[in-house]
């Protein structure tokens, strides 16, 4: 039997895996998610001597099920190669008192990577087994690292368009280099005068736009969503989860069954969500710890039950966690809600209204599955220079959130599970924060951080950030956000039509 993905918003709405890869967005604004889970065997003794690319094989294969099994391995096997700098591809590291696994050694050095590297191979697949003749545009909304890691991704593929949008003052000096320097002739960058919120916001209206999709069809190109909305960007991170888990019971430090925590920096609540999903499938997972920033609206929804994005958007060391509305969330409700696509509908209109909504009642049994808290800032650079000082460890900003709130949360519940921190990015990708939250300097230009940040951490410096400073600027329009569509219309040829 193929396992059905249903918009979170409209029960009548099916479709398999490939297709809902392909479409990215369910048209009535929800989110495709799967309805029942794949049955995995997950032996350990198996499972700990296998690569990475074999175990996402096996989970591939059981999500998306409607691919065969070469189709699979073409795209595992192209995705999961060299431009990896480490051929476990996501390697854990033990320091004092957690484990960090790391899943920023893809060409960008951050963890979008890890699904992004793959899913132009899925959709240019599914496209090909659907017959598909239309362009593929992918519209994508950054906070900072999906759109550097989506063009990595889908730069040159033939029969793709990728349009890249990000908040002006919004991210760091190195990851606005490594969008406006992007190479390929199908790549298109632009800077909103605006925050994440309405960049996102922008985009998913967009994807809805009848009119505007008739326009594309016409000149035979459709949309879809490299964010993490697109199932096949959820899928690709369940790997790493259960790779984790294989690679602790391989190193010794968990017995096969020991349960495990997992903290997670999180933003649009993909990556925790992946990890949500891991659990589904029988991995042995205690708590997932869903850490924010000062943007801390996630913590209040898992400690009250009402989800309230009325309130002033922060721009903060973490970037790619200053987020409001959190996509993917909108999963996790629905599964709440026990699979209930009217009741999320309204809810996520209510959101859209009121700005706030309340689940209740929801399956305890998985709420309780969560835990959460924030860090604020100077607690993130705390974090950060507590880890150097007892591990001689850098982590960036987004990880050192996840290392802060896991000391609140054991400091809080004394709970003695060993616990897996998703170290999201290098510390490269955010110099500045690092080494000054590491030596206390203050005024440090961005690449004089970049050498500062290798002496003191002693990691050479990564090829995606090496020479940046030099490479030629190619993409410099700058919108404000009410013109996004038209910049899109213009630049795909459709604003005569
Ligand atoms: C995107 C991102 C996050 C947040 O992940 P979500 O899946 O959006 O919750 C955290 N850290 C870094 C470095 C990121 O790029």
């Amino acid at each position: 039997m193929t396992l059905v993905y249903q918009s979170t918003r409209d029960t009548n709405n099916r479709v398999t895996a490939s297709q809902a890869i392909l479409q990215g967005l369910a048209t009535d604004g929800g989110l495709f998610t799967p309805l029942t889970y794949p049955k995995v065997a997950l032996d350990f003794d198996r499972l700990k001597d296998m690569s990475y690319q074999e175990v996402a094989r096996l989970i591939l294969g059981a999500f998306l099920d409607d691919f065969t099994a070469e189709e699979l391995d073409y795209c595992i096997t192209n995705a999961y190669d060299s431009k990896f700098d480490d051929e476990r591809i996501a390697p854990l590291v033990k320091l004092d008192g957690q484990y960090n696994l790391e899943l920023f050694h893809g060409p960008t050095i951050a963890f979008k990577d890890m699904a992004l590297s793959i899913l132009p191979y899925l959709m240019t697949t599914a496209a090909k087994k659907h017959g598909l003749e239309n362009k593929i545009v992918i519209l994508t909304a950054t906070s900072g690292d999906t759109g550097k890691a989506a063009m990595a991704g889908f730069a040159d593929v033939p029969g793709t368009e990728i349009i890249v949008f990000y908040p002006k003052d919004g991210v760091s000096k190195v990851q606005e280099l490594q969008m406006t320097t992007q190479t390929g002739d199908n790549t298109h960058v632009v800077a909103i005068e605006g925050n994440f919120d309405d960049a996102q916001t922008k985009v998913k209206e967009m994807f809805n736009d009848e009119v505007l999709r008739a326009k594309l069809g016409n000149k035979k190109m459709q949309f879809s969503s490299a964010n993490s909305m697109n199932i096949g960007r959820l899928v690709p991170q369940i790997v790493y989860y259960v790779y984790a888990y294989a690679q602790l019971v391989k190193d010794g430090e968990l017995v096969a069954g020991e349960t495990l925590n997992f903290t997670v920096p999180t933003g649009n609540f993909g990556n925790i969500l992946a990890a949500f999903y891991a659990k589904q499938i029988g991995l042995p997972v205690g708590k997932l710890i869903c850490a924010s920033n000062e943007n801390n609206v996630l913590t209040d929804f898992f400690k009250t039950r009402v989800y309230d994005k009325k309130r002033a958007f922060k721009v903060t060391s973490s970037p790619s966690m200053d987020i409001l509305v959190s996509s993917n969330l909108e999963r996790l409700i629905f599964h709440l809600l026990g699979n209930d696509a009217e009741k999320t509908a309204a809810l996520m209109a209510a959101l859209g209204v009121d700005g706030q909504y309340e689940i209740e009642p929801v399956d305890e049994d998985l709420f309780d599955w969560f835990a959460a808290e924030y860090a604020t800032e100077d607690e993130t650079a705390q974090a950060i220079k507590r880890i150097y000082e007892l591990s001689s460890y850098i982590e960036d900003p987004h990880t050192a959130v996840a290392s802060s709130v896991y000391q609140k949360y054991v400091a809080a519940t004394k709970d003695p599970t060993k616990t897996v921190i998703a170290s999201t990015a290098s510390p490269y990708k955010f110099p500045i924060v690092a080494v000054e939250a590491v030596t206390g300097e203050t005024g440090l230009g961005d690449f004089e951080a970049l050498e500062k940040l290798q002496t003191l951490s002693g990691v050479a410096l990564p090829p995606a950030v090496d020479g940046l400073e030099t490479a030629p600027v190619r993409h410099k329009t700058v919108v404000a956000a009410c013109d996004m569509q038209a910049e899109v219309e213009r630049y795909l040829g459709v604003d005569t039509l």
